[in-house]
C-alpha cells in the first residue's frame, strides 16, 4: 500500500478504533498491524506481507480464510436475504441449521436457541437454567447460584463474569456480579489437591462432587468448558472428570451447562468434546468455529424437558423473554451449514494425524530452557513459560514475556495470541502437516533464543 494511504489508516486507527482486550497506550506506541486479506491459513497485512494464523483468527476459524465453499454459501445465501428476525417467525438456513446440529450433538439435545457470540449463548443459558427452575413441574425457585471453576471463562456480558473467574479480566467489577459457589479445577501442572497427575485418581473431581452435593439445594445449574479451561491457560481436564461431573450433577438435581464455545466443532478431536465422554448436558453452548470463523452466530442448545417448562398460554407468562436483533441471522446460519458439511466429510477424519504431529512438537518444546509445561486437547495447546522450572515460578507479569514471544513470531511470519506466558496454538483445523510444522518451528525457534528482560518501558 502507498505510504501515505497506510499513514492514514494507522492514524485512523489510532484516533478513532478502541480495540477488546488491548492495553490501548501500549498498542498505540507501535505501528498496528492492519489485515487487509486472507487465503488459506495466511493473513496478508497492507503492505502483502503474509502470517500464518496460528490461533485461527482467536481460536474460531475452521477451513483457512477466503475458503470457496463457505465463500460461495454466503453469495447464496445473500442472493435470497441477509437478514430477517427470528422473533415469532423462521428462515430457512436457521431451520436447516438448527435440525442439523441436533443431529451432530449428544443425544437427547433437540432444541435450538441462537445467539450471536460465546458470551451471549452462555448467558442464554444461565438465565434459562434460572427460569426452569421457577416453572418446571415441581418448581425448585430456591436453586438460583451457580458453581463454576476456578480461572472459569465463559465471555464478557455481566451474568458470564459472574461465573468466570479470570481475576484480571473480572475483579473490577465484582460490585455488579453475582455470586458463584467456586470449586478447584484440574490443574495438573498445579495441582490445587496438592498431587501428581501420574499417580493421582483425579481427586480434584472428588471435591467438585463434593461441593455441587453441599451445595445442590441452592443450585441451578454448574458450568463447565469440557475438556480444557481455555482462557484460564490451555488446561486439559483428565480422561473421566467431565462424565464424573455428569454423575453427580444427575444424582443430586443440578442442571449441566457445557460451554463448548472453544473445544466444539472438531477443536478435540470429535465435533464436540462432550461426544468423547458420552455426555449429554442440560445445555450446550456454542459459537466460535459454529460459522468456521466468518460470522457471529452462536447456540444454545437444550432438551424437550428444560424446553417443556416454558410452554403455557402466554398469559402465563411462561416465554423465555430473551432474543437479540440478528438472532438466527440467515448469512450465519448458511454458512454454518457450509462448515459443518465440509467438517463432517473432509476435516474431521485427517485430525488424527494433526494432533499426534502437534503432540510430537509439543514434547520437543518441552526440552527448551523456560517452559514449564506444555498442554494439548486435540488441536488445542499451551506452552507454559516460566522463570524457574524446577518451581514452576513464573515470570513477573511487567515483563509480559508471552506477549513479547507472540511479538517475535510475528516478525517470523506468524500470528500467536498469549494468556499471559501461556503460548497459545490453535491454528485452523484444516492446516497441512507442512504448515503445522511450520507454525510450530517458528515458536521452537523464538522460545530457543528466548532471552526474557523486564518489557522495556519507554514501550507503554
Ligand atoms: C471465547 C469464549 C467465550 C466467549 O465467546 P465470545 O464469542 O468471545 O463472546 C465463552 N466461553 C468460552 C469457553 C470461550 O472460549
Amino acid at each position: 500500500m502507498k505510504t501515505e494511504a497506510r499513514a492514514v489508516l494507522e492514524q485512523w486507527d489510532r484516533d478513532h478504533v478502541w480495540h477488546p482486550f488491548t492495553p490501548m497506550q501500549s498498542y498505540a506506541a507501535e505501528p498496528p498491524l492492519i489485515i487487509a486479506r486472507g487465503h488459506g491459513c495466511f493473513l496478508v497485512d497492507i503492505d502483502g506481507r503474509e502470517y500464518l494464523d496460528g490461533v485461527s483468527s482467536l481460536w474460531c476459524n475452521v477451513h483457512g480464510h477466503c475458503q470457496p465453499e463457505l465463500d460461495e454459501a454466503i453469495r447464496r445465501q445473500l442472493e435470497q436475504v441477509a437478514h430477517c428476525t427470528l422473533l415469532g417467525q423462521a428462515n430457512v438456513p436457521s431451520i436447516l441449521l438448527a435440525r442439523k446440529l441436533v443431529e451432530l450433538a449428544p443425544p437427547g439435545l433437540t432444541r435450538v436457541f441462537y445467539s450471536d457470540d460465546g458470551a451471549t449463548a452462555v448467558e442464554v443459558a444461565l438465565k434459562m437454567a434460572f427460569q426452569y427452575w421457577r416453572q418446571c413441574a415441581h418448581p425448585r425457585p430456591e436453586k438460583t447460584r451457580y458453581l463454576a471453576l476456578h480461572g472459569a471463562y465463559h465471555g464478557d456480558t455481566l451474568g458470564d463474569v459472574s461465573v468466570g473467574d479470570i481475576g484480571r479480566f473480572h475483579e473490577l467489577f465484582a460490585p455488579l456480579l453475582f455470586s458463584t459457589v467456586r470449586a478447584p479445577n484440574h490443574h495438573c501442572y498445579r495441582c490445587p489437591v496438592g498431587l501428581e497427575r501420574s499417580s493421582c485418581r483425579i481427586d480434584c473431581a472428588d471435591v467438585l462432587a463434593n461441593l455441587v452435593r453441599e451445595h445442590a439445594d441452592s443450585l441451578a445449574a454448574v458450568v463447565i468448558e469440557p475438556l480444557l479451561q481455555g482462557a484460564a491457560g490451555m488446561i486439559p481436564a483428565p480422561a473421566g472428570y467431565l462424565k464424573r461431573l455428569r454423575e453427580v450433577t444427575r444424582e443430586t438435581g443440578v442442571l449441566l451447562i457445557a460451554d463448548e464455545v472453544a473445544v466444539g466443532f472438531g477443536r478435540t478431536g470429535s465435533m464436540f468434546a462432550c461426544s468423547q465422554e458420552e455426555v449429554t448436558p442440560d445445555f450446550l453452548c456454542l459459537a466460535k468455529g459454529l460459522t468456521g470463523g466468518y460470522l457471529p452466530l452462536a447456540a444454545t442448545l437444550t432438551t424437550d424437558e428444560i424446553y417443556g417448562a416454558f410452554l403455557g398460554r402466554p398469559e402465563e407468562g411462561k416465554t423465555f423473554f430473551h432474543g437479540h436483533t440478528y438472532t438466527g441471522n440467515p448469512l450465519g446460519a448458511a454458512v454454518a451449514l457450509a462448515n459443518l458439511e465440509l467438517l463432517e466429510n473432509s476435516v474431521l477424519a485427517g485430525l488424527p494425524e494433526k494432533i499426534e504431529r502437534l503432540r510430537g512438537h509439543l514434547e520437543r518444546m518441552k526440552e527448551l530452557p523456560w517452559v514449564g509445561d506444555v498442554r494439548q486437547q486435540g488441536m488445542m495447546a499451551g506452552v507454559e513459560l516460566v522463570q524457574d522450572q524446577a518451581s514452576k515460578r513464573g515470570f513477573p507479569s511487567a515483563w509480559r514475556v508471552g506477549q513479547c514471544v507472540c511479538r517475535e513470531a510475528r516478525d517470523h511470519g506468524v500470528l500467536l495470541r498469549p494468556l499471559g506466558d501461556v503460548i497459545v496454538l490453535m491454528p485452523p483445523l484444516a492446516i497441512d502437516l507442512s504448515l503445522l510444522d511450520r507454525l510450530c518451528d517458528v515458536l521452537y525457534n523464538v522460545l530457543q533464543h528466548l532471552a526474557p528482560e523486564p518489557d522495556r518501558p519507554s514501550k507503554t
